[in-house]
C-alpha cells in the first residue's frame, strides 16, 4: 500500500485534485490511519507491473479499477477475485481495463489495484451518511446482496457509545447469524463495534467527510477486515 501518514493529508490531496469522490486506495488508506484493517492494496498502471505486485503480494488475489470517476467497479466488469497465478493477473488486467473502458469512455483510469484476497468470512456493511435533520448518521447491516434483497439495517446517530455500537449491530433482524450457524463459530462482533465507533469519533471531528461505505467488511471468529470502502467529501464550502 502506498501510505500517507494521516487522513486529512488524504482529503488535502483529494481537495488540490477538485474531487470530493475518493478512490478505494484513498478511501482504505483515510481507514487504515483510523486503525481500520483493510486488505493491503497497491496500484498497478500496467499490465507488467500488476503481474509484478501480484508476485509480491502472493495468490490468491484481486485486481480492482481504479478510477474516480467509478464507484461501482463490480458493474463495470471491474473486479476479478480468486487469481491464482500470473497468467491469471495478466488475462484479469486486459479484461478489466478492456470492460471499463468500454461501459465507461470518459473515465480517467488511473489503473488497477492489486490486493491480497480476504479470507471469506460473514459479509456486513458500516456506513455513514449525513442527514439533514440529524447530521453524521452510522449504518450498521449485512453485506453482499442481503442488504438490497432484506434491507435488514440499523442506524445510530453520531457521536455513538460503545452500547450504541452494540445494540446496533444485535438489532438486525438477522443478528442470530453472529452466534455462529451451521457448526460455525461465533462473530467478533466486538471488533464490528470498533470499526463503528472509529468512524463515528472520526466523522465527529472531521466536517468535510459527507458519506462513508465500508462495502463489505469480513467478519470472522477473531477481526474483521474491510475489502471494499468508498468516502465522499462536502463540496468546498459545504462542511457541516
Ligand atoms: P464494488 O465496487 O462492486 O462494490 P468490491 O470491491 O466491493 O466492488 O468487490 C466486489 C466483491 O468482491 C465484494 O463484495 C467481495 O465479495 C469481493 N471482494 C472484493 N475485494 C476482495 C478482497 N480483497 N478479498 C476478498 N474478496 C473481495
Ligand atoms: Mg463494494
Amino acid at each position: 500500500m502506498q501510505y500517507v501518514n494521516s487522513a486529512s493529508e488524504v482529503i488535502e490531496k483529494v481537495r488540490k485534485d477538485g474531487r470530493v469522490a475518493l478512490t478505494e486506495l484513498e478511501s482504505k488508506q483515510m481507514l487504515r490511519s483510523l486503525g481500520i484493517r483493510t486488505t493491503e492494496m497497491k496500484l498497478a498502471a500496467s499490465r507488467d507491473e500488476a503481474v509484478a505486485l501480484g508476485r509480491e503480494i502472493g495468490y490468491p488475489c484481486v485486481l480492482k479499477i481504479s478510477s474516480p470517476d467509478i464507484s461501482h467497479k463490480s458493474d463495470a466488469g471491474g473486479v476479478k477475485v480468486g487469481l491464482a497465478g500470473e497468467e491469471d493477473v495478466a488475462r484479469a488486467y486486459d479484461a478489466i481495463i478492456s470492460a471499463c473502458r468500454e461501459k465507461f469512455p470518459s473515465a480517467t483510469v488511473e489503473g488497477v489495484t492489486v490486493q491480497n484476497m480476504a479470507l471469506p468470512g460473514l459479509e456486513v456493511i458500516i456506513g455513514m451518511a449525513t442527514d439533514p435533520q440529524f447530521g453524521p448518521v452510522m449504518m450498521f447491516g449485512l453485506g453482499g446482496v442481503w442488504v438490497e434483497v432484506f434491507k435488514d439495517v440499523s442506524f445510530r446517530v453520531v457521536p455513538l457509545t460503545r452500547y450504541d455500537a452494540r445494540t446496533a449491530i444485535r438489532e438486525i433482524r438477522a443478528a442470530g447469524l453472529f452466534d455462529g450457524y451451521r457448526g460455525s463459530e461465533p462473530i467478533d462482533t466486538s471488533a464490528l463495534e470498533d470499526i463503528l465507533l472509529r468512524v463515528s469519533d472520526f466523522v465527529k471531528e472531521t466536517p468535510s467527510v459527507s458519506e462513508m461505505d465500508l462495502n463489505p467488511i469480513l467478519a470472522y471468529a477473531e477481526g474483521a477486515i474491510a475489502v471494499d470502502a468508498r468516502v465522499i467529501l462536502h463540496p468546498v464550502g459545504e462542511d457541516r
